[in-house]
């Protein structure tokens, strides 16, 4: 009798260690793809450089001139 038991308990064990880690990887992907796609495209109207930046519809400096452009809306 005991012998099914320490089966049973090794395979949830198990199940719940994968599907721990499935959570934990899964999250993580989740939150690298969100910061991944929060990319904001500039263009400079002093220079004409074309840049990105991480942050979300803010103001941003030229990386080559330093002038500061608003985010270009699609
Ligand atoms: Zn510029």
């Amino acid at each position: 009798m005991g012998f099914p038991l320490f089966i049973i308990l090794f395979l949830v064990s198990g199940l719940l260690l994968f599907a721990g880690l499935w959570l934990y990887y899964d999250q993580r992907d989740r939150k690298y793809y969100d910061r991944k796609r929060q990319l904001s495209v500039y263009h400079c109207v002093r220079c004409g450089y074309l840049y990105s930046q991480r942050d979300i519809r803010k103001p941003a400096a030229c990386v080559r001139c330093g002038f500061v452009n608003d985010s270009l809306k699609f």
